[in-house]
C-alpha cells in the first residue's frame, strides 16, 4: 500500500511539475526533470570559497583576527552583487523559499563532514532573529542551512542558546568602542548549558564586516563554550 502510495504521489508531483514549473532559485530557469531547487548549470557556476580547505587561515578567519579567537572558519560561496549568490540568499531571506537554505546546507555540510577539522564540532547554533523580527518573516532564515549542516555533521542544533535582544537606538553620534558595546549587548546567552565546554559551530547566512559573529562568539566564549567556530553559506569581500 504505501509503496502504491509513494508511486501515487511521485505521479503527482510529476504531473503537477508539468503544469507548474519549478524554477532554479539561481537563476529563474525553469527547472529539469530531477533537478532540485538550484539548477544544475548553477550549480557548476557558484563561487565557490574552498575555505573549509584550510579553515584556520583564510579571508573569513581573517575577518575576525584580533577581535575574538575562532577556531575555524568557513563560508561555502562568495557573495557576489547581482550574482546567484545574490538571488540565493534574497529568497531564502525575504521568499519563504527555506529550501534554499537546506540544500546548500545539506551540501556545505556533506564538504564539512569529511574535512577532519570538523569532526570535533559538538553543537551548531544559528545567529538568532529578534522575536519580533521572527514573528514578522515567520521563520529564522539560518534555521534551515543549521539544520541541514547539523544533520551532516550529526551533531545537534541548539537554537535557543543564544538570543537576540532590543536594539536600543540612541540620537548620538557612537565610536567604535561605544559601537562594539551596542553590539556586544545585541546578543546574549539563553541556554548556556547547551554550550558550556562544546565546541560550538555558529552559523550565519551572509558575514560581511564580522561584526554579527563577533558579538556571538564572544557572547558563547563567556558562557563557557570550549572554542567556537564559524560557518556561513556567503562571505562578502
Ligand atoms: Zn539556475
Amino acid at each position: 500500500m504505501a509503496a502504491v502510495l509513494t508511486g501515487l504521489q511521485s505521479l503527482v508531483h510529476d504531473f503537477l511539475a508539468l503544469i507548474y514549473p519549478e524554477h532554479c532559485r539561481a537563476c529563474g530557469g525553469e527547472l529539469a526533470m530531477g533537478e532540485e531547487v538550484i539548477c544544475s548549470h548553477c550549480r557548476i557556476k557558484l563561487p565557490f570559497t574552498d575555505f573549509h580547505l584550510h579553515p584556520k587561515d583564510n579571508l573569513l578567519h581573517q575577518v575576525f583576527w584580533g577581535r575574538v579567537p575562532i577556531q575555524l572558519a568557513t563560508a561555502f560561496l562568495l557573495f557576489q552583487e547581482k550574482g546567484r549568490v545574490q538571488r540565493l540568499l534574497h529568497q531564502l531571506k525575504y521568499k519563504g523559499q527555506e529550501e534554499v537554505g537546506e540544500v546548500l546546507g545539506r551540501w556545505h555540510g556533506a564538504a564539512l563532514k569529511v574535512q577532519p577539522d570538523f569532526s570535533s564540532v559538538e553543537v551548531v547554533v544559528p545567529v538568532p532573529l529578534h522575536k519580533s523580527k521572527l514573528r514578522q518573516r515567520g521563520y529564522n532564515q539560518v534555521a534551515s542551512y543549521a539544520k541541514a549542516v547539523a544533520a551532516a555533521l550529526e551533531v545537534p542544533v541548539a537554537d535557543d542558546a543564544l538570543r537576540k535582544n532590543k536594539l536600543i537606538r540612541t540620537q548620538t553620534k557612537k565610536n567604535r568602542q561605544e559601537r562594539w558595546e551596542s553590539m556586544r549587548l545585541l546578543y546574549s546567552i539563553h541556554k548556556a548549558e547547551l554550550v558550556h565546554g562544546k565546541h560550538v559551530l555558529l552559523l550565519d547566512d551572509v558575514v560581511t564586516t564580522g561584526a554579527t559573529v563577533e558579538a556571538c562568539a564572544d557572547a558563547l566564549l563567556q558562557a563557557g563554550a570550549s572554542a567556537v567556530s564559524v560557518g556561513a553559506i556567503a562571505y562578502t569581500l
